[in-house]
């Protein structure tokens, strides 16, 4: 098997916590380059900018775009225009209508667009889809609450407009929804809390529900410190159904699942699988429900944020 030689884009804290030991544990594809404004690796190329790698680099095949999502459409069309598959880590861009152009010029190329939900290669994920495809669904909790100083530190784009604000991790959670839950989700309503100092929320409420009236509550919020909450709850016909952080299952009161943290060499193979054919792999649907959080979001202010 040829190796799929790739560049990482924008070297930050989850390129280097999570991309590059899960890019060394994946068999078939190697690092090749990094390209980054302020920060390399030793032994390996290092660019400023993607367009320097394009022209001057080593022969790659393919780039993962880490960057925040303000600038990973001009990277990603130019990665595509060049021939290179590419990998966007989430959310997809910083808008819904952004990834069409994008969707189309990886089909026109036969390269593979691949919108990464690294929550959805969680252990306990995919267990927790097949346990509740056989109950009746009555209601669930999202329980989402983290600690921005601890998870984001110093992370600016963050509270800039097309960065999501406390729907960075939020959006996690709603990838793990729309995959485990077996009707499409809408927003019914929306609260959002924004620092007055800051252009995204730091908190957030949201109704939504299915065409069948499924209850669903969420609550995302930036404030939390002591424990961090990651959970999402299902009441069902047969017991609640518990998910802690996309590595924990219990079920009925018994635990099924209860793993270490793997998501990203799930990503990485995955990845693999679907440049041996130049396939795509772009689901939509968790940004979809952000947009739609902030089109009907009754907005309210808060005290600043200071990092
Ligand atoms: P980060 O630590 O800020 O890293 C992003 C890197 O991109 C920066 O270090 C910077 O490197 C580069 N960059 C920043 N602004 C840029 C700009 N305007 N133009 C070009 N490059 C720029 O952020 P991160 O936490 O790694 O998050 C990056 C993406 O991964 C986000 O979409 C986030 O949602 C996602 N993600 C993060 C986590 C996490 O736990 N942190 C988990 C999963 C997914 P240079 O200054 O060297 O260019």
């Amino acid at each position: 098997m040829t190796e799929l030689r790739i560049a990482i884009v924008g070297f930050g804290k989850i390129a280097r916590d999570q991309h590059v030991p899960a890019i060394a544990a994946t068999p078939g594809v190697k690092l090749a380059a990094i390209a980054s404004r302020n920060a390399s690796l030793p032994d390996l190329p290092h660019f400023t900018t993607l367009e320097d790698l394009l022209r001057d680099g080593p022969p790659i095949d393919a780039v993962a775009l880490c960057t925040p999502p303000q600038v990973r459409r001009v990277q990603a069309a130019a990665a595509l225009a060049a021939g290179r598959h590419v990998m966007l880590e989430k959310p997809p861009g910083a808008t819904v209508s952004e990834l069409d152009p994008l969707i189309a010029s990886a089909a026109l190329g036969g390269r593979t667009l691949f919108a990464t939900w690294h929550s959805r290669f969680a252990p306990a994920v995919e267990p927790a889809r097949r346990w509740l495809a056989s109950r009746r669904i009555d209601s669930v909790e999202v329980n989402w609450k983290e600690d921005v100083r601890v998870w984001h530190p110093g992370q600016g784009w963050i509270w800039e407009p097309g960065g999501f604000g406390v729907f960075d991790p939020g959006i996690n959670a709603l990838s793990i929804l729309t995959h485990i839950l077996p009707r499409p989700l809408f927003v019914t309503a929306a609260e959002l809390d924004f620092p007055s100092n800051r252009a995204a929320p730091i908190a957030a409420r949201l109704a939504l529900t299915d065409d069948a009236g499924l209850p669903v509550t969420a609550e995302f919020d930036f404030r939390q410190t002591g424990p961090q909450s990651w959970d999402i709850i299902v009441q069902t016909d047969r017991g609640p159904l518990t998910l802690c952080g996309g590595t924990r299952l219990v079920a009925s009161g018994e635990v099924l699942i209860d793993a270490t943290e793997t998501e990203y060499c799930g990503v990485y193979r995955r990845f693999v699988d679907l440049t041996a054919t130049g396939a795509s792999d772009v689901d939509l649907t968790p940004l979809q429900l952000v947009a739609d959080a902030f089109l009907l979001g009754r907005r309210h202010t808060v005290e600043p944020f200071e990092d």
